[in-house]
């Protein structure tokens, strides 16, 4: 598809990137053109990271962990330990990542390691088991030679906690609106960047890549839940909530309510739309659609959102609420586009 048709569709409010991705190989001589798609527009730095990777022939694996690092490095309310805490005041960090061969590893409620992501792969690849949480998520770290951090709140952190303990009232954000469709080519994408304030307000990190051998692979990464309870574990870490890859069928991501993602086992959900031969886009709105029904008037209160891909490497999207959008990044480019919603 060529930029001006992609861009006459998105015109038309179809929210689909498709690049010829149809054969699974690893004959060097049946290389496909590699993908990779985030959640919101956090996405777009990651995404350079991932396509790094990617582009130089390497695994969706390691594109979608290196890509999500980014994320966690940056300063920013939801993702990493600079976030905002839970409501005792401590950050709390849940993530997890999947292979091409249903190999999966997840932590959570894990403090003061600076790199969730790369401790979940690790429980994927140095553990029997494919979930480790708290304290003892934490050793498994320091012995595989994770660093402790201090614990300390980020500046903006603690200021928002300030404010939020005025009323200590748990009242999670639906999202914000900041959503213009554009393309960047921008070398500033390359770093890892300071956000303003203005920025600050950004969710879950999810990622989802097809490298050139047709493999598929996901991570996802999140402080979870502003002000959360202490102990309060979301989706992003449930293998099949918030995240989930069959590599015969497309691969998962999802952000925003994780309460709501994991009662409709939400990425799972929309794996098994795309098997029964629905489009990303659609598989993500039949599930969204299932969790407006079951939440009734207080559909409204919520912001659900998924990212999914196919296994010919298409990408679709599709929120509960307006104001997501999704980061994808192929041989055309990196492009910021924002998702179809319901209500
Ligand atoms: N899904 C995350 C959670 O519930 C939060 C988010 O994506 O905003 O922990």
């Amino acid at each position: 598809m060529d930029r001006r048709k992609f861009i006459n569709l998105s015109g038309l409010g179809i929210t689909s990137f498709s690049i010829p991705n149809f054969i699974q190989s690893t004959n060097p001589s049946n290389l496909i053109q590699p993908i990779v798609a985030s959640t919101w527009d956090a996405g777009m730095r990651a995404n350079v990271a991932a396509w790094e990777v990617l582009k130089n022939g390497g695994q969706a694996l390691d594109a979608v962990e290196q890509g999500v690092m980014v994320t966690e490095n940056e300063i920013n309310c939801c993702v990493g330990l600079d976030a905002n805490p839970d409501r005792d005041g401590f950050v709390t960090l849940d993530a997890s990542i999947m292979d091409h061969q249903f190999n999966c590893g997840s932590v959570a409620f894990l403090e003061r390691i600076k790199h969730p992501i790369s401790v979940a792969r690790k429980v994927m690849e140095k553990s029997p088991h494919v979930f480790l949480v708290g304290a003892g998520a934490q050793a498994f770290a320091l012995a595989n030679g994770f660093k402790l951090e201090s614990g300390t709140l980020s500046e903006q952190a603690n200021k928002n906690y300030k404010a939020w303990l005025k009323t200590s009232n748990y009242q999670p954000v639906i999202n914000v609106e900041k959503n213009q469709s554009v393309t960047y080519n921008d070398p500033a994408f390359n770093a890892p960047k300071k956000l303003t304030d203005g920025e600050w307000n950004h969710d879950t990190i999810g990622m989802i890549a097809m490298d050139q051998f047709g493999n598929l692979s996901g991570s996802c990464t999140t402080s979870g839940a502003g002000f959360k309870m202490r102990g309060r574990v979301g989706d992003s870490p449930i293998i099949g909530a918030g995240l989930y890859v069959d590599n015969e069928v497309g691969a998962v991501v999802a952000t925003g309510q994780g309460e709501d993602v994991i009662r409709v086992a939400g990425a799972s959900a929309v794996v098994e739309w795309m098997r029964q031969g629905k489009s990303p886009e659609l598989a993500c709105k039949l599930v969204v659609e299932k969790i407006n029904r079951i939440k009734k008037e207080k559909a409204k209160d919520i912001q659900v959102c998924f990212v999914a891909i196919n296994k010919k490497g298409i990408v679709g999207a599709y929120a509960l609420q307006k104001g997501f959008n999704f980061s994808v990044y192929n041989k055309e480019g990196n492009t910021l586009k924002d998702a179809g919603y319901l209500i």
